[in-house]
């Protein structure tokens, strides 16, 4: 749906473009290639382009708008707060701030009953990895490779994925492993449950050659995110768990992209019965109308600083436009069951429609994912499932799928050669089929492409 813009309407998106190229300065990306769409509105499950057109957001702005766009409860939550105390020193206690944690708290498993703000999931998975070197003593961390844990240096040093390359320095103390991922095994597995089996014994060889006296912690997300979603085995999680405890690490879970709501659960620890010493978020956490991450912290390592300083902090800690924000979110969640929901879509539409799909469409691999967290992996030949695009790099293919899509007005997260589908919580069963005939047309595209 195109709507006729005004002339001033135009010459703002115009000039807004024209700025944007001349002074800023864009994250992971060559400058001068740059071809940003301007966004002018958004509003539940769409956004508004530039030029008027609709689009269905099925990227949720990095994975970000669990309780879609411009929900009105948190705005208001908001505005509100801006209006009482717009800001405040992280030393101080704030209403908004204690309420926040106490919501988060009730909500993570276990002991984990403290938590550190941070401004988003980088540093909180900094901070994360400092208080567990800090309380064990220890140097180093293990994390997966085809894993995210953001662009800050000690968090894109644990990074796995190719992001890490440019940025890398050797002495990060940072090992990585692999994990489980049937679709393309290590470990050349033929069913989850040896797939399991092998990536546990993967990383007890890994713990045991580093020296366990060594490993702080093992740190990994609940489910890779950005590198694939890759849903571990059942039981890979609570092996993990088992294994840090045979050898004193501490395991420090990740779920900044899989937290609040998008897997239909408010936490995939929670959901596995699984508890961390430390589990990270952000995002979903207020849906990113203001930024905010943290750490929620097991009483162990809240206890090893219980008289002794945290040699660490931030101004922005606990900010009170992102705390209001956050309880907003967290009881809207709540109270109109949108966690519920993502779990209903993605169970009921999204799962048995790319099922469809993967059986229709030869440029489909594999589609895998839970709530409201897909990805459609494409491959150029299914016998040897050769992906369309490299890891952590673009093909025309892949190109010409994010266009197709955009032109026929769904905007979905593309990474390496996958389309993510990953919307916000509250898409409703028409947005959801809305959104998967989009695909569908995508995939002709893509199938003529790689034939
Ligand atoms: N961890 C995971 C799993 C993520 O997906 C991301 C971002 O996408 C991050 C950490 C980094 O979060 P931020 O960009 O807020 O620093």
């Amino acid at each position: 749906m195109t709507l006729i813009h005004t002339e001033p309407e135009q010459r703002a998106v115009a000039r807004t473009y024209e700025l944007d190229r001349r002074h800023v300065f864009h994250s992971w990306s060559a400058q001068a290639e740059l071809d940003p769409m301007v966004v002018t509105r958004a509003e539940g499950s769409y956004i508004w382009d530039g030029e008027g057109n609709r689009l269905l957001d099925f990227s949720s702005q990095l994975v970000n708008t669990n309780i879609g766009h411009q929900h009105p409860y948190v705005v208001e939550a908001i505005a509100h707060q801006a209006r009482t105390l717009a800001t405040v020193a992280p030393q101080h206690a704030n209403d908004q701030r204690s309420e926040a944690a106490r919501l988060i708290c009730e909500r993570t498993p276990g002991d984990l009953n403290r938590v550190f703000f941070t401004n988003g999931g980088a540093d909180a998975n900094e901070h994360a990895v400092r208080m567990a070197r800090l309380t064990t003593g220890r140097p180093k961390v293990l994390t997966r490779y085809r894993s995210y844990h953001g662009g800050t240096q000690t968090a894109i040093n644990l990074t796995g994925d190719p992001r890490r390359w440019p940025n890398d320095n050797a002495d990060s103390g940072v090992v990585h492993f692999f994990g489980p991922y049937l679709y393309r095994s290590h470990f050349a597995a033929q069913s989850e449950a040896e797939e399991c089996g092998r990536a546990l014994a993967h990383l007890e060889q890994v713990i045991e050659l580093e020296g366990p006296q060594t490993v702080a912690a093992v740190l990994l997300e609940a489910i890779p995110g950005t590198a694939g979603i890759m849903l571990p085995p059942p039981g890979y999680l609570a092996g993990v768990r088992e294994l840090c405890d045979r050898y004193g690490i501490l395991l420090i879970v990740d779920e900044v992209m899989t937290g609040f709501g998008r897997t239909g659960a408010w936490f995939v620890c929670g959901d596995e019965g699984v508890v961390p010493d430390l589990l990270t978020f952000a995002k979903g956490v207020n849906s990113g109308y203001v930024p905010l991450g943290g750490v929620a912290i097991g009483d162990r390592i809240a206890d090893h600083f219980a008289h002794r300083p945290y040699p660490g902090g931030l101004t922005y800690s606990g900010h009170p436009l992102a705390c209001a924000a956050a309880v907003a979110a967290i009881t809207v969640m709540e109270r109109d069951g949108i966690i519920g929901n993502a779990r209903r879509v993605g169970t009921e539409v999204i799962g048995p429609e790319l099922a469809r799909l993967a059986e229709r469409h030869p440029g489909v691999g594999e589609v895998r994912g839970r709530g409201v967290f897909w990805a459609v992996e494409l491959v150029s030949d299914r016998r040897t499932r050769q992906p369309v695009a490299p890891t952590g790099g673009s093909s025309p293919v892949m190109a010409e799928a994010v266009r197709t899509a955009k032109q026929l007005g769904l905007l979905p997260f593309a990474n390496s050669n996958r389309i993510h589908l990953v919307p916000p919580c509250t898409l409703t069963e028409a947005e959801a089929r809305e959104g998967l005939a989009v695909l569908d047309q995508v995939l002709h595209r893509v199938d003529a492409l790689v034939d």
